[in-house]
């Protein structure tokens, strides 16, 4: 048993140093948290009621949620969340919630969304139109408009992304609340997917996609951004809508109003650890290193001939695809004859030196293809 876990943890030690294809930081230290993983803990039911026992974490929780109602600009007195397994969960709760408001609605979404969101709005039992998207991956607004116009008998549900997997795209919810104006769409959701770029554009004060710009809820992935070793997440919604959906349970002394029973009591320590210790300017300052590192990014890659690209205030660097041996080697992701790699906090510029080089010795070889079918040529030469 010993020898098992004894390899298991040297490889995954190993192979940590060439982890730059998928968006979650790794420059976390959360050793003052191990003594909880000796108890049984447990948030079980809503965040903003303590219930039957003391064996929950439920003050931290509500502290992290207070921080990112904050950061999103949620209105003061009309927000409610919790701390999810993940972005798929929170995405899964703001359309549970839209459903809830409008039965009849249909969900208009990006064909760049994340593919968590097609089997959430299946469960859901909700009707859904796919809408095109720009080269850049944005969605098109124009489909979106004519899409629209040929529903508007019907409310409108949107799942918006700030940030989307393959190009960290945005879709701008300004113009899409324009659309539904220019339609007289009263009976309209926003809900938006901010599990990759949410927390760092709200840093940075980038992106149109918060609750003062038009959402009616916002999920964002823990373990990207922020970090954390358990995945997780958080949702925040308009409190005046989640009430529709909550149960008073008198075996657990609470409200049941989150998708699952039992939740995970220790990942809303990683994230109240990680606010608490390095504050708003802290990671407001991670946010920027991982800016600069990625122009760099781009830089070096153009350098060496490569045609690497970005979208504004994004930490995604997209590249033509390199060999099997370098997409292993790197743990890079890929989509269409192009790879990405994502500067979160941990990455550094040794990281990128070393897979440049790598890269360039393909091009070197004529390993590498430069020439990727026209996709984003469009981007590529704006
Ligand atoms: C990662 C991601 C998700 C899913 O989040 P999980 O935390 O993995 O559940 C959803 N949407 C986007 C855009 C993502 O990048």
């Amino acid at each position: 048993m010993n020898a098992a876990l004894t390899a298991f943890l040297e490889k995954i030690e190993e192979r940590s140093s060439q982890y730059i294809g998928y968006p979650v930081a790794t420059d976390f230290d959360y050793s003052a948290l191990f003594p909880l993983l000796q108890y049984g803990l447990n948030n079980v039911g809503d965040p903003f009621r303590d219930a039957h026992t003391d064996m929950h974490t439920k003050s931290f929780e509500r502290e992290v949620l207070r921080f990112f109602a904050a950061l999103f600009h949620a209105p003061e007195h009309d927000w409610w969340g919790y701390v999810t397994n993940g972005g798929s969960e929170g995405n899964l709760y703001g359309l549970y919630l839209a459903r809830e408001l409008y039965p009849n609605g249909m969900v208009y979404y990006s064909e760049a969304t994340h593919y968590s969101v097609q089997k959430n709005i299946q469960l859901l039992g909700m009707q859904s139109i796919v809408i095109r998207c720009k080269e850049n991956g944005e969605m098109d607004y124009e489909d979106l408009k004519e899409t629209v116009q040929m529903h508007r008998h019907q409310p409108v549900i949107i799942l918006a992304n700030t940030g989307t997997t393959m190009t960290e795209a945005k879709d701008d919810i300004p113009t899409i609340k324009d659309i539904l104006k220019k339609f007289a769409i009263k009976n309209h959701y926003i809900h938006c997917d901010g599990a990759l770029a949410g927390t760092y554009l709200a840093l940075l004060e980038k992106g149109n996609f918060d609750f003062r710009h038009g959402a009616d809820s916002v999920a964002i992935s823990g373990h990207k951004f922020i970090g954390s070793p358990i995945p997780c997440g958080v949702v925040l919604v308009k409190r005046s809508y989640k009430e529709r959906i909550g149960r008073p349970v008198s075996y657990i002394g609470n409200v049941d109003t989150t998708i699952t029973g039992s939740r995970n009591a220790i990942s809303p320590m990683f994230l109240w650890y990680a606010i608490t210790k390095m504050g708003k300017n802290g990671l407001l300052q991670r946010a920027k290193d991982g800016m600069d590192l990625a122009a760099y990014t781009v830089h070096q890659m153009q350098h060496a001939g490569i045609p690497a690209w970005r979208n504004d205030h994004a930490l995604t660097v997209l590249f033509p695809q390199p060999s099997e041996r370098l997409c292993h080697l790197w743990q890079l992701a890929s989509e269409n004859g192009w790879s990405h790699l994502i500067c979160m906090p941990g990455v550094t510029k040794a990281h990128i030196d070393r897979f440049v080089q790598d890269l360039k010795e393909e091009k070197e070889a004529g390993a590498l293809h430069t020439s990727t079918h026209g996709t984003y040529d469009a981007v590529l030469t704006s």
